[in-house]
């Protein structure tokens, strides 16, 4: 039989083995998720490196490409396909014999420029006589007059500059204006005049005269004509000249805003390096390539250059043939996801993308190693969507480690109940098993015990040989009861009693079964007090399971009062009939009140003072009044008594 706190101690167990096997389960998830929490975030920059180092590399390549094909074309006949460049960009050809350049005039000045035609001054001999020598101009204009409608305009220009100059030394200023006004809408394409192309020159006196008349408005006009023309690149002028006319022009025009020329200067001046540098390669049978970047007057230039038998080709390249070109189309291909690309020149200015915020981690491919021009660097374009779309990543992990704990948690909690009811189970039996064999070893002693006295003794009076015999039949009936009970109980359990319900009068089988049990007691110490109606009422039961469960509960009543026993029993009428039975002995501590009707199990002061019992008979009892549809109902004061109520629906 087990006692509850038998119970007990399975059930500290088992809870120490479930969270015992819980809480290695959960720490082992724990440092599983710890460990690929460190190495997701380890996995995390690598991803994010990889992505950078895996565009870098494809980035330097196709720059790579793109500036070889580039290159290929400057050394072949190719070159010309260049001269839809545009403004930004120029291919320069230039060995000792000279200079070229597609298309024919980018440039706003030139490192060489060719001599310009101009008449031989002796023409003018005669008339320059008068003009310096006599100082008579009118004489000097009618010499020079005839050579001013000559049909070759290098003689033409000369004599229109010489008239000029007499005109405005005569004091007549307006003829001269209107002198060098001819020369500027006359055809004069390359003639010069002291060095400079004659129509520049002839603007130029335009203006001074303009400023000398006052005619200030016609002057900013005409400087700004002067300028625009300078910017349009309409001469070929060496930088010196350039440089000169563009300040003279800005000082007469006064210097109102207009489009930058930085763009240009830079064009030119990267032409002039080329110029300057062309001869470092001292070796003229071998071939040479270059490329670099040049930062002038704030712009970024490249220049890629290759050098052959003494000439030199080169590309000159301004920021924007160098995006429009290069850049935009390449990594519209690349088509780099997720990265971000800032190039900057030798000077670390910023030639394409933008600043790329500090902190963030970023590759770099560095000039000196990939050869090309620019240094490159990669950033991760969006790094909170990129880390976002990681920290999703790992809380995904985390549930699912979370949820495999909780799985863990509630299979183990599982499993160890499952055992723990099973070692109960089977602890209750072996208790069980061994309460039987006792309470059958008692009767069966007394038995043998009569049995021996009566064969030995065979002269015993009659009246001792009938109380021998009176007690052998008690031993006999409580071993029968037993067996008997037992066996119910296994029909019970397996579902196999049939229980025959018909109309009784409860009071009369009450009262039968407590005179029969009284008799089967014996009456020493024993107080029954029975408080039984003569007549019903009526319930529907089987008389037989009935009195049965009323015999287990006078049984127990005496069992646990002691040596002097009270018990009442009485019976109420009503819409439920009860079957109180009460007694006065040790009571029923609280906790164990509901755990008494289950079967095998005992109570733990029955067990502490030795009580004998199989822990069957309060099982039996609520399965016979539950086949009744009936309820059975305990009240316990522990030391004082309790008392059990079988409610059984009235038939009245
Ligand atoms: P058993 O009496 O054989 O132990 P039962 O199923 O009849 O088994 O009773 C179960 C337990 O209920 C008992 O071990 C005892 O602790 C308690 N019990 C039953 N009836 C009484 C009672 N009248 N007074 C005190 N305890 C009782």
């Amino acid at each position: 039989m087990a006692s509850l706190r038998s119970r007990g101690h399975h059930t500290r167990t088992s809870a120490a083995l479930f969270l015992g096997t819980a809480a290695v389960s959960v720490a082992a998830l724990v440092w599983m998720g710890v460990r690929l929490l460190v190495q997701d975030r380890a996995l995390e920059s690598e991803q994010l490196r990889n992505r950078r180092e895996a565009a870098a590399d494809r980035l330097v390549a196709s720059l790579e490409q793109v500036l070889s094909e580039e290159g290929k074309m400057l050394s072949g006949p190719g070159r010309a396909s260049f001269s839809l460049l545009g403004q930004d960009a120029v291919v320069v050809a230039m060995d000792s014999s000279g200079f070229r350049s597609w298309p024919d005039k980018a440039l706003l000045y030139y490192p060489v420029i060719p001599p310009g035609r101009e008449a031989p001054a002796l023409l003018y001999a005669e008339a320059e006589k008068s003009e310096f020598v006599d100082r008579d101009f009118d004489r000097a204009v009618k010499g020079l007059f005839p050579f001013s409608r000559a049909g070759d305009p290098a003689v033409r220009i000369g004599a229109q500059f010489r008239l000029a100059r007499n005109f405005r030394k005569a004091g007549d200023l307006v003829a001269a204006l209107q002198t060098y006004d001819e020369v500027v809408k006359s055809s004069g394409e390359g003639v010069s005049i002291s060095g400079a192309p004659a129509d520049l020159a002839a603007r130029r006196a335009r203006c001074v005269l303009l400023q000398e008349l006052g005619r200030t408005a016609e002057l900013k006009q005409e400087a700004r004509r002067l300028a625009d023309a300078l910017k349009g690149s309409r001469w070929r002028l060496d930088r010196a000249s350039y440089i000169y006319y563009r300040d003279q022009a800005a000082l007469w025009h006064g210097n109102e805003p207009g489009p930058s020329t930085a763009g240009q200067e830079a064009l030119a001046e990267a032409v002039t390096w080329l110029w300057e540098n062309r001869l470092i390669n001292r070796d003229p049978e071998r071939d040479t390539a270059g490329r670099r970047t040049h930062r002038l007057l704030g712009v970024s230039v490249t220049i890629l250059w290759h050098q052959s038998k003494g000439q030199l080709a080169a590309l000159v390249a301004g920021p924007g043939y160098q995006r429009s070109r290069w850049f935009d189309p390449l990594i519209d291909r690349l088509d780099l996801k997720g990265v971000r690309v800032a190039i900057r020149d030798t000077d670390q200015a910023l030639v394409y993308g933008n600043e790329s915020a500090a902190g963030n981690a970023m590759t770099s491919r560095l000039t000196g190693v990939t050869g090309l021009p620019w240094d490159l660097v990669l950033v991760n374009a969006d790094l909170d969507a990129d880390r976002n779309q990681f920290a999703q990543r790992r809380r995904l992990m985390m549930t699912g480690l979370a949820m495999l704990a909780l799985l863990v948690i509630a299979a183990s909690y599982l499993i160890g109940r499952a055992v723990s009811r099973e070692l109960a189970a089977a602890r209750l039996q072996s208790d069980f098993v061994s309460a039987v064999s006792h309470e059958f070893r008692t009767p069966l002693t007394s038995m043998l015990q009569f049995t021996e006295m009566l064969i030995e003794d065979e002269s015993l009076p009659s009246e001792k040989r009938r109380a021998f015999y009176g007690a052998q039949e008690r031993a006999t009936r409580r071993l029968t009861r037993l067996v008997e009970s037992l066996l119910d109980f296994g029909r019970m359990e397996a579902g196999a009693k049939p229980y025959r319900l018909e109309r009784l009068d409860a009071g009369r089988l009450v009262k039968a079964t407590v005179d029969e049990f009284i008799r089967d007691a014996g009456s020493e110490g024993l107080v029954m007090e029975c408080a039984v109606p003569a007549e019903g009422p009526l319930v529907k039961a089987d008389g037989e399971a009935l009195a049965q469960a009323l015999w287990n509960l006078l049984d127990n009543a005496v069992k646990y009062s002691g040596d002097k026993a009270v018990v009442h029993v009485e019976v109420d009428p009503g819409n439920q009939v009860a079957i109180r039975v009460r007694d006065q002995g040790i009571g029923i501590p609280l906790p164990e009140k509901d755990q008494i009707f289950r079967k095998f199990v005992r109570g733990s002061s029955a067990k502490e003072r030795g009580i004998k019992g199989t822990g069957i008979g309060l099982a039996m009892v609520k399965h016979i009044v539950d086949a009744h549809g009936g309820r059975i109902r305990v009240e316990s004061v522990t030391g004082k008594g309790s008392t059990f109520t079988i409610l059984l629906p009235s038939e009245e």
